[in-house]
Parts: structure tokens; sequence; C-alpha cells
């Protein structure tokens, strides 16, 4: 039998090999290649050998038949040729990312810091390498290693020597043991008791939505059903509808399973507890935080059938289902669907077609949609449902601007003296981020004994370190972006490679005054507060918490305790929680937002300023939210305001269709750049002439196709790699597809140190 099979890490194409006996499409091979090579690979088909055999050559003999059972269903085969169409992936790497991480139960070793080097005698980096971690596993701290320049063995050697020294300790699968025990503590797939959480009943408009929502079952079967959009505002109680679907669709048929994909971890922990209580040892459960392992056995629990319902980030997308029954998108507005990497697939997008193959019923839920599905929905490619009130029937919360002052942005002097650099955010001579007003509505806001937010848009301290006399900001050597200010020692850091030094060494010979720090991160928010409302117990929530797995957790539940009456953070915090004792949410520095530079700022502003009110009076207390920007009368500000997705989403389609942007015109970016500029700029004036040339054989099209650039990147520099972006834009999706194959096609002549990525539907073009 001849048997073709998807390779990684080859060229887009197959390969054929011969077996004595049929193997299952699905199923994962070793086969050989190149000289004396092996390659496991996913056997695509099966099929009688071609009579008579013409070819030149003699097939080679697959070598292993590695399972019994296929990795991937025929429904699954089917979505990674797609993906791999779509996405202009090869194939073979397209399974690379859909199989779950390695099944092998390997151990994960760990090394411990045992002491803290003073930062004066550090001649290892331990402290940067650790960072706020006591702990690294092997590949973390190789990774690390790795970044900062040294071979493999280097770094061997290095740990070994550390070892010797007693500076590491090495610690084999502790961790693991310690994180599956705080996983049964708070988030238990395997349930402590098994008896079910009731079911509450649902309000008339969530009954409205759950009727219209639970007619798609079965129906499926027989014509398969459009993608529903769930529009509800925030509050209104999307999770029991949800839930009351999950009741209905295994009351219908026991073995249906379902999938939920949620964003991002932070949403987990409570969305996982809500489900876990209501369907006691039914609910698998998969995060990037978990050990391969770990996430290996929940996803096995979900293809064999003993779990029900599969809960966890995009990757989720892919897993193996026994019988998948519905799938859910919630908040399927969110960037975090969008993968950076590798495969640059979007999973709602992904998500749907793989529903439209299995015949499955899909939800997608959003109380801001984004303008993809909104158009879809309008354009009756989907259906839509809507819920207007919140579950309490509390209004949503009131929304006041306060109006930034300028001199409020004012720079933040290093007047001190170089040793000492920390400056001091209660200084009333120092700038301040907060109004008046917003630290007057923080005070009586605690004196009442509620909780409030405070969201900013980056972490860290400052934006960055400016040079008064020469007005520029201190840069990251590698890339073309200013150095963030993080922590109290007040160390510069770029959030694109892991550069980092102290503000000595940059200050250094020159005079103190001559230098301030510019804007307002999270760090900076939480000093600030603290110093100005002493009595508050305040807490901080960004990236930065979240790296550490335990820290998210414990500042999750410390704020539903109570335990804390104010807490400072990133966007994260405006994202799906439902904490009903928080009644004042201040948003800051909203006109960084505003004024990104991508085609989407407007709609990531708006989702951002709803979503976040949406925190705000979800119990039984009545919510308010302040903004405070410098133009409090923008139009997407204003809507905001008023809370009219209607508006702001007209307004926002009119823009679109007029610039031809998504979702009306289709989208795909190829980035491409090299460490050797002269290269890049080289070959900058040869793609612009094999582009002329490749544009005449499309004269007829010409006035449907938009390509803009190649600019430099709005980043120009990561890592030491100059960038460059080559935007498509047609209307038509075939077109983009093909046009960004034909000049993906152009790159085969650049020289081998330019590498390029192709991104279909872009979500952020820096
Ligand atoms: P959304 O995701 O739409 O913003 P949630 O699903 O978080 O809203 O629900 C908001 C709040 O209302 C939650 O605290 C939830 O427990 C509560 N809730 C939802 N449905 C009901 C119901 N039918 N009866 C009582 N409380 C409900
Ligand atoms: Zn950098």
């Amino acid at each position: 039998l001849e048997v073709e099979v998807a390779l990684p890490a080859v060229k887009d194409q197959t390969f054929t090999y011969y077996s004595p006996n049929s193997i299952q499409p699905g199923v994962r091979v070793k086969v050989p290649f190149a000289f004396q090579g092996k390659k496991v690979g996913v056997v695509l088909s099966c099929v009688q050998d071609q009579v008579p055999d013409t070819r030149p050559y003699k097939l080679k003999s697959v070598l292993n038949v590695l399972e019994q059972e296929p990795s991937f269903s025929p429904a699954q085969l089917k979505l990674a040729r797609w993906l791999s169409t779509y996405y202009l992936h090869p194939i073979g790497d397209v399974f690379k990312t859909m199989l779950p991480a390695t099944q092998s139960k390997t151990r994960t070793v760990r090394y411990k810091l045992m002491e803290r080097p003073q930062p004066d005698a550090d001649p290892y980096r331990l402290n940067s390498l650790f960072n706020r971690k006591s702990d690294l596993t092997k590949l973390q701290l190789e990774k690390k290693l790795a970044a900062l320049g040294l071979t493999s063995d280097e770094s061997k050697g290095l740990i070994k020597k550390l070892l010797k020294s007693k500076i590491l300790a090495e610690e084999i699968d502790r961790d693991t043991r310690t994180r599956t025990k705080s996983k049964q503590d708070s988030t238990s797939s395997v349930s402590r008791e098994s008896i079910a959480e009731p079911a509450r009943p649902l309000t008339p408009s969530q009954q409205q939505a759950y009727d219209f929502i639970a007619t798609r079952f079965g129906a499926a079967e027989t014509h398969p059903s459009k993608p529903i959009l769930l529009h509800g505002v925030t509050g209104s109680g999307k999770t029991e509808v949800f839930m009351h679907l999950l009741s209905k669709l295994f009351s219908l048929d026991e073995s249906s399973q379902a999938l939920i994909l949620v964003p991002e971890i932070s949403l987990t922990p409570q969305m996982t507890r809500i489900f876990c209580d209501r369907f006691p040892g039914v609910v698998a459960v998969v995060h990037s935080a978990m050990p391969d392992h770990e996430r290996w056995s929940e996803l096995q629990r979900i293809r064999n059938g003993t779990a029900k319902i599969l809960i966890g980030p995009r990757s989720a997308v892919f897993a193996g289902f026994a019988k998948l029954g519905l799938m859910i998108i919630d908040e399927e507005h969110d960037s975090s669907y969008k993968q950076g990497n590798g495969l640059l697939y979007h999973a709602r997008d992904v998500a749907v077609m793989r529903a439209k193959i299995e015949s499955c019923p899909i939800v997608l839920g959003s109380a801001t949609p984004s303008m993809e599905t909104w158009y879809n929905s309008k354009s009756k490619k989907y259906d839509f449902v809507a819920m207007a009130t919140r579950v309490t029937n509390r209004p949503l919360p009131e929304i006041t601007t306060v109006t930034a002052t300028p001199a409020s942005r004012s720079l933040h002097r290093l007047y001190q003296s170089n040793t000492d650099s920390s400056p001091n955010p209660s200084d009333p001579q120092q700038s301040s981020l907060f109004s008046e007003e917003i630290i007057a509505a923080l005070k009586e806001n605690l004196d009442r004994g509620q909780q409030s937010i405070v969201l900013l848009n980056r972490r860290g301290f400052a934006y960055y370190l400016f040079r008064l006399s020469e007005r520029k900001a201190a840069q990251c050597p590698r890339c073309s972006i200013s150095l963030a200010v993080h922590g109290r020692k007040r160390t510069l850091k770029c959030h694109y490679c892991d550069y980092h030094t102290s503000i000595e060494s940059i200050t250094d010979g020159t005079s103190p005054s001559d230098w301030a720090l510019v804007g307002f991160g999270s760090q900076r928010g939480e000093e600030e507060l603290q110093a100005r409302i002493p009595q508050a117990r305040i807490a901080r929530l960004d990236s930065d918490t979240v790296a550490d797995p335990q820290e998210l957790p414990r500042v999750l539940n410390a704020f539903k305790d109570q335990k804390i009456d104010i807490l400072v953070g990133t966007q994260i915090l405006a994202k799906g929680h439902d904490f009903p004792n928080v009644t004042l949410i201040c948003i800051l520095e909203v006109d960084q937002l505003l004024s990104m530079p991508d085609f989407r700022g407007g709609e990531r502003t708006f989702q951002l300023l709803v979503q976040a009110a949406g925190r705000s009076g979800r119990g039984q207390l009545t919510g308010k939210v302040m903004v405070q920007s410098l133009r409090t009368d923008h139009p997407i500000v204003q809507d905001a305001l008023k809370q009219d997705f209607h508006a702001f989403a007209d307004a926002e389609l009119k823009f679109r269709q007029q610039m031809g942007y998504p979702p009306f015109g289709k989208m795909a970016l190829i980035e491409y750049g090299s460490d050797h500029e002269a290269d890049l700029c080289a070959w900058d004036d040869q793609l612009e002439t094999l582009l002329d040339n490749l544009l005449t054989s499309f004269t007829d099209l010409m006035s449907h196709i938009k390509i803009l650039g190649p600019t430099p990147a709005p980043i120009e520099m990561i890592r030491g790699r100059h960038r460059r972006n080559l935007i498509i834009l047609t209307p038509h999706r075939s077109l983009t597809h093909q046009l960004t194959q034909k000049i993906a096609a152009l790159f085969a002549e650049a020289k081998p140190t330019i590498s390029f990525k192709i991104d279909i539907d872009p979500q952020s073009i820096l």
C-alpha cells in the first residue's frame, strides 16, 4: 500500500511511503528521511499501489507504526488541511501545533537559587536570570542562558559549577507535585465533592437566549447550523446560559462533549471553579502553565470520554474529542485567541471552521464583539441573539470622565544624587498620576467598605527614562524601543528582549537633573496610591505578577475575599472577572491606547473601556466608573461612556469600509527582516522590482489590490533584527491568498540571511 505522510520541518509537501499493511489515517508513523535520517509524521491517506508503478525509484518503507489508535480523527485531519491552506503553513508543522505537548511523562528538573547574590557581586547575573522567581525549570534556565549567548555546552558547564558550589540546588519533580496539589485546591477537575451545585433559574433574557441556542441541538446532524453570536452586556449572565446549555446537551445525549474556550489563564481559575462545582468530576482543564504530562492526561480524559467538558485557552481548539457536541467561545473578541508564533492561527476562526467540519453548534459570546464577528452577524452569516440587561437588573455602571491635566503628565525628575536614585512618589513637587477627583472617589469608596480597581495601560514603573538636554529616551541597544523602568531598584528593561541595565549605568557621568522618568506604569500607580491613601490595602496585578503562577491565584483570591481594597493593574484586570463588591473602576492613561499605530486601536480602546466598566457594580451595589483622559470628547470614549456598542460599531464599520480594512478587506501581513541591514536594503530594492513584475500579471485586478509597504515595522528592530512590514489588502479572501502566496514565493530569491513570516488576518501590525 502507498501511504501519504506529512512530515514536520520540511517544505509544504507530503511524502509517499510503502507499507505492507493498511494504516489508518491520523496515525503517527516513523519513516526514513534524507540520508539515514528518521522523522515522525502523520499518515494522511493509505491507498492501493499505483498499478503499474511508473515511479523511477522504489518507495521506502514505513519503519514503525507508533500507535494503534490514530492521534487525529478524520475531522481533525480535515481541519489540519484547512489550516495549512488557509494560513499558508506547511502541513507537517500544522500537526506539530495541533498535537498536545509530549505524552511522555518527562520528569521536570528544577533549579532552585539557594541564596540571592548581592547585585554588585553577581558575576553570573543570577539575579536577572531568576528575576522574581526562586526556581526555574531546566528548560527555562537553559533558554535564558542561551539568550545570553551561551552555547549549550557552556550552559551545562555553568549549571554544573553552580550546583557544585551549592549556589543552585536541583529538585526533581517536586514542582509537579505541588502544582497538582494547588490545582486540586483551587480548580480541581478531580472534584473534591461529587454533589453538583444546583442550576439557577434563568432570568427572562437568559431564557430567551437559551431557547434560541438550544433548538440547534440535534438539528446540526441533519444540516450544519450557523455560528451564533451571543451579544450579552457585561453582567448579563452568559456563563449561566452556557451551563444550562451544557445540561441540556448532556440530557439529550449522555456521551456528548463540549469545548469551552476562554481567553487567558487569568480567567480560568474562576470559570473553572464554577463549571467544576456544577459538573463535578467531568470537567477537564488545560492551561499553558501546566506541566506537559498533566495537560496530556487532561486531554486524554476528553479523548476517551471520561470527561465531558474541556475548558482551555486557544490551543484547546485542537483537542481530540470522543464526541464533540457543542463549542463555546467566551469573550470571542479577545486578542489572546491569536497565536503569536509558528502557525499564526486565530482560535475563534479555527473553532468556527471546526464546527462546520464536525457539524457542531458553536456559540460566540461577548459584550463587545469583534468587528469581524459583528459584521458576520449583520450580514447574516452568523445568527444573533442578545441579552441587553444585567442579571441583577442593576443598571450598567455610571461612567464619568475626568480630564487629565497635561501638567499631571509632566516629567518625574531624578533630581536626587546618583547614589540615591529612588524617586519619591509622594513628593508633592513630583508629578502625579491621579487627579484629586479620583483620589477622593477612591477614599470615599474605601470608607464605605467597598472595593476599587485602578487600571493602567502598561506594566512597570515608568514608560521610559528621558534625557532632557538631548530630548531622547534611553533605548534598548538591540530593539528600537525605549527601555521601560521597573521595580524598586528602577531597573531599565526591554519588553521585547531580555536586555536590562541599571539607571546608574546610563546616567553615569551626567548630571542627574538632566534625566526624568516619563509615563505611569502599574507599579508607579501602586506606589503613588499607597503613598496617598496609606490606610488602604493595595495590591497589583499585571503580566509581571502573572509570570509567577502562585502569585496570580493568591492575589485574585485575596481580592475576592475582600482582603484587598484597591487592586491596581493592567488590562488583565478588565477581563471577565466577577467581583461583586467592586463598585469603582478608575481607568487612566486612555490616550495611550487611542493613539496606538494600528487600525484596531479604536476597537481595542472601546473594548477595554466597556469591559473594564463591566467589572463594576456586578453584585447588589450600583457601580461607578471614572475615566481619566486628555481627550474625554473623543467619539470612542463618548460611545464607551454611554456603553453604546451599536453606535460605536456603526461608526467603526463605516471607517473600516472606507479604508477597505477588515472585516471588509482581507488582510495579510508579510513580516520580514534580517540581522544584516545591508542585505535587507539590497533585498528591498530587488523586491520592489519583483513586485512590479508580479503585479503586471494582476492588471485586471489592480484596482482591488492594495499593497502597503514595504515599510519599516512600527518597532523597527527587535533583538538586533531589522524588520519590515508588507501588507496585502484586497476585498476578496481568495485574491489576498493568491497574492500573498505569490509574494511569499518571491522570497525564495532573497539571501538566506533574510527570514519572513506570513500572518493571515493579522491582529497587530506592530
Ligand atoms: P457575564 O459573563 O455576562 O458578564 P456572568 O456570567 O459573570 O456575566 O454573570 C454575572 C453575575 O450574575 C454572576 O455573579 C453570576 O453568578 C450571576 N448570575 C448569572 N445568572 C444568574 C441567575 N440566573 N440567577 C442569579 N444570579 C445569576
Ligand atoms: Zn530589546
